[in-house]
């Protein structure tokens, strides 16, 4: 699977006979732990599928039938063609004040939208390489985007403010690593470094894929057990699954999206070492890889405000549902 980085975490063969994946079910259910463990229930080998709600069929393609990836980037997706967009005309602070009441009061959630719509003219400095404890790799990467150039930086850009509306309506502190507000990057390491300055409860890392087409659906990434150099996320290791397994199962019930059926084995779930962001981070923190930008079907529901919306509302209820706990 050209999906596999060197460091790759190949997803546990866990679901051999993979069979419909009842979606609608978890949406029936209004918690959000509810919904996942509803999900994963119906989805699992054991579990009862029969239990009611129409069902959307996961991909039975294997996961070795995911052609190359163009790029193994230093993102967690693949990168496209050089964007020439502008950035998008809003503009937001950078971070923001803390509501005043609501049940996240306190809390801390920082949001990384992933790459910054101006990296393609600054490829010097994005390819300038950066310690991640592992090994080292490029700062930044200019992302993908859909075959008629809607970049992954203008997606990342909007689904975190949407993002950020609705955590902040729940009362949480939102800081995001970048808002259109800087020439380029940050880089990866400083992507993590600003969660961890700021003490997050949360961090989530907001992209889109650049797979091939037919490849669809969402998968959250995990950060593995990786302790090398500066890196050491042993302690976040079982918090962030914690995080990114609400984070799904919202991310399933708010959608109507499928999980991936090209990585992660149907769970919507993938545990990479490889990622910088992820290995330096010494607070909660996954990726997101909302849909695949390469694939039609998916890029009509990326480039959909409305959908943009469903899915900043996943985010949202798995990150109230974690902090909450
Ligand atoms: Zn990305």
């Amino acid at each position: 699977m050209s999906y596999v980085g060197p460091d790759f975490d190949p997803p546990r063969p866990r679901r051999p006979r993979r069979g419909p994946v009842t979606v609608a079910v978890a949406a029936l259910v209004p918690g959000a732990l509810l919904g996942w463990l509803v999900y994963e229930a119906v989805g699992s080998p054991g579990g009862d599928r029969g239990s009611g709600g129409a069902s959307v069929r996961a991909s039975s393609a294997p996961v070795s039938s995911a052609p190359p990836r163009t790029s193994p980037g230093d993102g967690a997706d693949a990168k496209g063609p050089s964007p020439s967009r502008t950035p998008a005309a809003t503009r937001t602070p950078f971070s923001s004040a803390p509501a005043a009441t609501g049940p996240l009061k306190g809390k801390v959630v920082v949001i990384d939208p992933g790459h910054n719509p101006a990296n393609v003219r600054h490829a010097t400095e994005i390819n300038r390489k950066v310690n991640i404890g592992t090994h080292w790799k490029e700062c930044d990467t200019t992302g993908t985007s859909t075959n008629a150039g809607y970049t992954e930086a203008e997606f990342t850009l909007d689904v975190a403010h949407r993002l950020r509306a609705l955590l902040q309506q729940q009362g949480a502190t939102v800081e995001l690593t970048q808002d259109g507000d800087r020439p380029w990057g940050p880089c990866v390491d400083e992507r993590a470094r600003i969660g961890n300055r700021a003490k997050a409860d949360a961090v989530v890392s907001i992209h889109a894929d650049g797979s091939g087409a037919g490849n669809r659906g969402f998968h959250v990434i995990l950060p593995g057990s990786v302790h090398a150099g500066a890196a050491d996320t042993r302690p976040i290791v079982g918090p962030s699954r914690d995080l990114g397994e609400r984070i799904a199962g919202n991310f399933v019930r708010a959608t109507g999206s499928a999980p991936s059926n090209y990585v992660g084995d149907g769970t919507g779930l993938v545990t990479r070492t490889d990622l910088g962001g992820l290995n330096l981070s010494t607070v909660p923190k996954v990726f997101i890889e909302c849909g695949n930008m390469r694939d039609s079907k998916d890029a009509a529901l990326l480039t959909s405000g409305a959908w943009r919306q469903k899915a900043a509302q996943g985010i949202s209820e798995g990150i109230v549902s974690f902090l909450r706990g």
